[in-house]
């Protein structure tokens, strides 16, 4: 779907895949104005087709065009255009278990110009790719580095967007990650350096367990500089229906380090649209490196990985409205 200024959207059309031929003064190559997102569909028991929460990804698309100065797409068209690529050949979509269709809607300044400003002329996508289990081979824990070098997002600037640059800004952190054995980036706070914010491409949760026998999940506080995630947003949610205390809250680099030593923070796991749920099994920085509990998939982590995973297969009850089923 094409946007131009003074007409708006305009000339839907679905398209073989094929290579798209650029102007080298294409507006995005230089300054990149670009946003995506990234969702699912799961084949459903009765071997019909769902999408999960295609309208919060609509409504994420429409808050990243906003702070990259790009048109919003209406909602309805976002979701209609991910549901016209599907049903073009639902056999993309897997059969089996975990397994999904990966849709990346996306959108890019398709103006031609030198000049720095909001471009004028833009186009939206929607391409995918079959996704396999993210674990084929059962559960595994991720190890984390703690990046204090390198900053992924500040007050201010586009951490809470899903657009290019800061995936751009985070990759050589996340080779700092790889050269210490570690499998992914967490990303602390630009001022102090300490307050934990996401992961490279999930939201982080805590599990502690309280003195009374219950557990208590909290996921940090959308300040931002992160990227609101919709997996971690309907955690929140599943894990009240659960029967656990679930919030929002403030985790600092020591805070980690000390209730895990102590024994109050006994799991904690990323979850993002890709991987749905994994679990940390150890952390390291340039100052420390401990292992995460027990350093194996903990109890709470896996029972809501469980539970999401049965919801987005149509395996319960989508008491939430979540599944947007295409028929
Ligand atoms: N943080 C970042 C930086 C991401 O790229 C993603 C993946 N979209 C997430 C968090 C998790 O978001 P979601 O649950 O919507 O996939």
């Amino acid at each position: 779907i094409k946007w131009t200024e003074g007409r708006g959207w305009h000339d839907a059309e679905l398209v073989p895949y094929a290579p798209l031929s650029m102007d080298p003064a294409n507006m995005t190559l230089h300054y990149a104005q670009t946003i995506f997102e990234g969702l699912k569909a799961y084949r459903q028991p009765d071997g019909t087709v769902a999408t999960f929460r295609p309208r919060a990804n609509a409504e994420r698309f429409q808050a990243s065009a906003r702070r990259m100065a790009m048109p919003e797409l209406p909602a309805d068209l976002f979701i209609e255009a991910c549901d016209a690529l599907i049903k073009q050949d639902r056999a993309w979509v897997p059969d089996s278990g975990e397994a999904s269709l990966y849709l990346r809607p996306f959108m890019f300044a398709s103006e031609v110009g030198l000049g720095v400003r909001p471009a004028n002329e833009f186009l939206f996508m929607v391409i995918a790719s079959p996704a396999g289990a993210y674990f084929p081979g059962g559960v595994k824990p991720v190890s984390v580095w703690l990046s204090e070098e390198y900053v992924r997002a500040v007050k201010g600037g586009t951490g809470a967007a899903k657009t290019g640059g800061n995936y751009a800004a985070s990759l050589v952190a996340q080779a700092q990650a790889a050269e210490h054995g570690c499998d992914q980036v967490v990303w602390l706070d630009a001022v102090e350096h300490r307050w934990i914010e996401e992961m490279g491409g999930m939201n982080l949760y805590f599990v502690y367990g309280e003195e009374d026998g219950t557990q208590r999940i909290v996921t940090p506080e959308l300040t931002g500089s992160l990227l609101p995630g919709i997996t971690r947003d309907s955690l929140l949610t599943i894990a009240r229906d659960l029967g656990y205390t679930a919030e929002e809250g403030r985790i600092s680099t020591e805070d980690w380090k000390r209730d895990n030593e102590n024994g109050t923070l006994t799991e904690v796991f990323a979850c993002g649209t890709a991987a749905v749920i994994t679990p940390v099994g150890s952390v390291k920085s340039e100052r420390a490196n401990w292992t995460q509990g027990t350093g194996e998939p903990g109890e709470v982590t896996m029972k809501l990985r469980k539970a999401l995973l049965e919801l987005q297969t149509g395996r319960t009850a989508d008491t939430h409205g979540w599944m947007h089923p295409l028929g």
